[in-house]
């Protein structure tokens, strides 16, 4: 309910991102922060977590019967992820813009995915698809209080007020 991912004006929307274990692998965390950061989103959660077989299939219940469910929770197992809430107006499509087509090979340039990755089963990073969903991921990966409240300095710079 309301406190995972609030909406309750525009500019609090809140979204799942995390990077996957072929990013953490691949040193790529602190290029997802800056793209997001540079974007004007503000960070309101953070972790690395090595994810259990439990919360995944929470996460994915969606994709059970998909024939690459098994091997999604293997790569998804297969070392630590790193899991972020990001916050701001119109953040989870943006996010899901910045991240790019869950095929590499029809991401565009310039996306996450599309600068970073070839296959889709290796495909970098994680955002939610929608606000219902942001809401439902968030409050699996993160507990209330592992979330924070703050306003930059700057935000009169990126919201028009
Ligand atoms: N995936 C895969 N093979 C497929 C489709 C998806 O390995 O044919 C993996 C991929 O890592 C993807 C994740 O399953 O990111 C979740 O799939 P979804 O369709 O929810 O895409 P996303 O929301 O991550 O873009």
């Amino acid at each position: 309910g309301q406190g995972h991912a609030r909406s309750l004006s525009s500019d609090t929307e809140r979204t799942l991102v995390a990077v996957k274990p072929d990013g953490v692998q691949r040193r790529l965390i602190g290029e997802v922060i800056k793209r997001f950061e540079q974007r004007g989103f503000r960070l309101v959660g953070l972790k690395m977590l090595q994810a259990s077989d439990k919360l995944l299939a929470q996460h994915y219940v969606s994709l059970q019967r998909k024939p690459f469910y098994s091997s999604l929770l293997y790569y998804m197992t297969s070392g630590p992820i790193v899991a972020m809430v990001w916050e701001g107006h119109n953040v989870v499509r943006s996010s899901r813009m910045l991240v790019g087509n869950t095929d590499p090979a029809e991401a565009a340039p310039g996306t996450i995915r599309g600068d970073f990755s070839v296959h889709i089963s290796r495909n970098v990073v994680h955002a939610s698809d929608s606000v219902e969903g942001a809401e439902r991921e968030i409050s699996l990966w993160f507990h209330r209080s592992e979330l924070i409240d703050w306003e930059g300095w700057d935000h009169k710079n990126i919201y028009h007020l």
